[in-house]
């Protein structure tokens, strides 16, 4: 490749990365990436115990779909000492 070949491309590319530039500046995007809302979100989050109604804080994000308790409900869930009924319709009875 020759020097001028090099030059051409040199400039080529300044052009390029110009128009690259100008294109990514004109483009915020104003919806959010939606990677960031799964991504493990710094907490502690406020939430309300699924089980005592008890304000608390989460360290992820609630979802809503899942229920949040509080540490001594929570620790109570994990025990087995007490089973979340469950919210959604419960499987039909096979037979
Ligand atoms: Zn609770």
């Amino acid at each position: 490749m020759s020097d001028r070949q090099k030059e051409e491309k040199r400039q080529r590319n300044l052009e390029y990365a110009k128009k690259f530039k100008k294109k990514k500046k004109k483009k915020t995007a104003p919806s959010p990436n939606p990677f960031i809302l799964m991504a493990p979100a710094a907490g502690p989050f406020p939430a309300t115990c699924a089980r005592c109604k008890k304000q608390t804080e989460v360290p992820f994000r609630p979802t809503g779909l899942k229920p949040v308790y509080c540490d001594e409900c929570f620790a109570m869930v994990r025990s087995g000492a007490y089973v979340p009924l469950p919210t959604e319709a419960e499987p039909a009875p096979v037979g």
